[in-house]
């Protein structure tokens, strides 16, 4: 990392730069329809109406956007009127939601840095609540990242670039618009979106926006944990997971986030828990990229297996029972996490699941198999015991089984059954009934 004062000081243009419509590649008919119906209505009631952030981020990369974000001088009541389908939603931040089915077009009012009028509130440098309207030429310098501040504009079709965001699309470049450590200040989730859109782009951060961020890490802690699960979903769940790993954990934010798996990972930095992640992290990018459906249940059950093993031998070495040790662990595990990452009980629950079927996974005797089969988590449990076994974390033997076992036909999986290496925890069992009597 750089330090800041290397950096190199890139002056914003002096007037807004009008790119038009020859000049960029962005074609209307890569907007979707329902962000087109939005940004017209708009207009035809009177209204300035731009596509923004990463809609027109992604274009210029000629990258499919994840959704259209619209920016606009009608204020959300207004937008509201307009629109049967929309919902008003935040109070820190307060937007239109317009739904069509499952797609929702983001529509935000103008934001402005005028401190007297509207409801901004701001404690120690950390804005609260920001629902001060203005036009566009204040919105711009509200957002958060140069490649984010362009508007794509329907009148004309042009795009209009205040900061140089169009320069550094194309040099690769995430840079802060305005002074780094005062918006980080502003605003900390801005470092875990520097990091996303690092890595989801292959972009470099820029040496004044990327120095502040180990020494401001530790302000993760004043954001509400709800806010942090849907930042973590987007920082894991974007493709790009590995290399969203890494970073994170370069610049001292994954401990602020896990602080019990970074624990676990120093401890063992080249070893399996270490090996088992990261295959973990890449399988995730892998189904994303095939269109494949990800619970983030299994992302974290993942992320939070070695804390809870290792938690789960300190409670046998006390001597609880293995199953009351690991729901124990998992208990403990699991509540220093959410304080966190605010996981939904939905998903701690599959967490949990998922975790205890690597036991009855290895029981593979009578009907046993069978009904594990019809368990609604088999799937991912088995998943999950494959990913173990990548890492020597589980034997291959067992996962092997597992992967014929679940196709076989009925004869076949009545020879697997029979052909089983004798099942040491039924003799363990066993003998130790006969002692007991004797005691
Ligand atoms: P994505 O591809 O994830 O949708 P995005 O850049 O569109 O990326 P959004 O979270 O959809 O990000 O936000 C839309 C736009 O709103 C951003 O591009 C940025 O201009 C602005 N914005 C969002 N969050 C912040 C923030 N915390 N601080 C400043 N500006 C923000
Ligand atoms: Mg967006």
């Amino acid at each position: 990392m750089k330090n800041a004062t290397d950096a190199e000081i890139i002056p914003f243009p002096a007037k807004a730069q009008i790119i038009p419509r020859s000049e960029h590649n962005i074609s209307r008919d890569n907007i979707s329809k329902e962000a087109l119906k939005v940004l017209y209505r708009l207009k035809q009631a009177g209204y300035k109406a731009l596509l923004v952030g990463g809609g027109v981020r992604d274009l210029l990369l000629d990258v499919e956007p994840k959704d259209f974000d619209i920016a606009t001088d009608a204020r959300p009541e207004q937008v509201r009127e307009l629109f049967r389908n929309c919902r008003l939603i935040g109070r820190r931040f307060r937007l239109a939601h317009v739904h069509f089915g499952r797609e929702i077009i983001e529509v935000a009012t103008f934001r402005a840095n005028h401190e007297t009028d509207g409801d901004r509130l701001i404690e120690d440098g950390m804005i609260l609540r920001d629902n001060v309207y203005g036009d566009i030429d204040d919105d711009v310098w509200r957002r958060d990242f140069t490649v984010n501040a362009l508007y794509y504009n329907i009148a004309d079709f042009s795009i209009i670039d205040y900061v140089g965001g169009v320069a550094d699309v194309k040099a690769g470049r995430i840079r802060f618009i305005g002074d780094p450590e005062e918006r980080f200040r502003e605003d900390p989730v801005r470092m875990l979106r520097a990091i996303r859109f690092a890595a989801k782009l292959g972009f470099t951060i820029e040496p004044a926006t990327e120095a502040p961020i180990p020494q401001l890490a530790h302000l993760l802690e004043d954001i509400p944990p709800a806010r942090l699960f849907e930042e973590v979903n987007k920082l894991f769940l974007g493709g790009s997971a590995l290399q969203t790993f890494e970073k994170l954990r370069y610049y001292g934010l994954f401990k602020q986030l896990f602080p019990e798996v970074e624990l676990s990972l120093a401890q063992e930095e080249a070893g399996f828990p270490h090996m088992f992640l990261i295959k973990a992290l890449q399988n995730t990018d892998a189904r994303i990229s095939e269109g494949k459906p990800i619970n983030p249940a299994f992302l974290y059950s993942v992320m939070l297996w070695d804390p809870m093993q290792e938690q789960t031998q300190q409670f046998q070495k006390n001597g609880a029972p293995l199953f009351e040790a690991q729901r124990l662990a998992a208990d403990n595990v699991i509540s220093k996490q959410i304080a966190k990452v605010a996981i939904p009980r939905r998903f701690t629950h599959v967490i949990r699941e998922i975790w205890e079927l690597q036991n009855r996974l290895e029981n593979r005797q009578g009907k046993r198999p069978y009904a594990l089969l019809q368990n609604k988590r088999f799937r991912a449990a088995y998943d999950f015991l494959l990913l173990r076994a990548d890492v020597c974390m589980a034997p291959k033997e067992l996962a092997d089984w597992w992967t014929e076992f679940q196709t076989a036909d009925k004869q076949r999986q009545q020879e697997m059954q029979v052909a089983l290496p004798a099942d040491k925890s039924k003799r363990r069992r066993h003998r130790k009934r006969k002692k007991t009597p004797q005691a």
